[in-house]
């Protein structure tokens, strides 16, 4: 398979409330995380950082613009791989251990990342039966209710267990933005990891149903707005909370 070139690596769409998209376009897209950035006045967030092959910050200026807290929605592979290149990195109290000490077991890069998940590979030296996420120890911890603080918005966390035990969304109630990590996007769904629960899943989609969201950007796929969201929360009910 051919290589792209580090500068191919990443696309960056602006797509409005000072939200970019940052994208892996070689990345099959059921595999592809959703990379976003969050402009505030004291602080810019980014919300996952990708499979880390390429760094962010030398080929996304964005990134290094202000100061910025590189939030973990959660800390599969495809979501952390970039979080060691930031000083201040949050996650939720119980993954906290995994993004320190990820192994490609445990962050699920065994058995997902293979040369299949991709259209093109990652420059050298990356190889897929090697690859994993560099440790990247939180600063900050969060809990449930916390909120990520950018001066002029606020984030509030919401814990969304269920794909994995420290999953986490972030909810802008002034905007009605939700980044909603990997449980909730508009694409088949993943419950059964070695960590997954379907108790708390069930638990935390009906929590999620009741929130007035206006725009969902989740962890793949297109992002979607809240009639689509209440629809497919709804509709994922139906089938798992028999
Ligand atoms: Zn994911
Ligand atoms: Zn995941």
């Amino acid at each position: 398979m051919e290589r792209v070139g580090a500068d191919e690596w990443y696309k960056v769409e602006r797509v409005g409330d000072d939200v970019t998209y940052i994208c892996e376009p070689h990345i099959l897209e059921f595999y592809r995380c959703n990379i976003w950035h969050v402009r505030g006045r004291d602080q810019d967030m980014l919300v996952d950082s990708g499979m880390g092959v390429v760094s962010l910050r030398e080929h996304v200026p964005l990134v290094t613009e202000r100061a910025l807290e590189a939030v973990a929605s959660h800390t599969h592979f495809d979501h952390i791989g970039c979080h060691h290149e930031f000083d201040k990195r949050t996650v939720h109290r119980c993954e906290c251990d995994l993004l320190a000490h990820p192994t490609r077991k445990n962050t699920l890069a065994d058995p997902y990342a293979t040369d299949e998940i991709f259209t093109c590979l990652p420059p050298e030296p990356y190889v897929s039966s090697t690859y994993a996420v560099k440790g990247a120890p939180a600063t900050r911890v969060v809990d449930d209710g916390d909120v990520i603080d950018l001066g002029d918005r606020h984030f509030e966390v919401i814990h969304t267990p269920g794909h994995s035990p420290g999953g986490i969304a972030l909810w802008e109630k002034a905007s009605g933005i939700l980044f909603s990590g990997d449980i909730l996007y508009d694409g088949p769904l993943i419950e059964d990891t070695y960590h997954s629960d379907m108790g708390d899943y069930i638990a935390s989609m009906k929590r999620l149903v009741d929130l007035p969201v206006r725009i969902v950007h989740g962890g793949h796929f297109p992002s979607f707005a809240g009639e689509r969201y209440r629809q497919l929360i709804q509709d994922w009910l139906t089938t798992h909370d028999a």
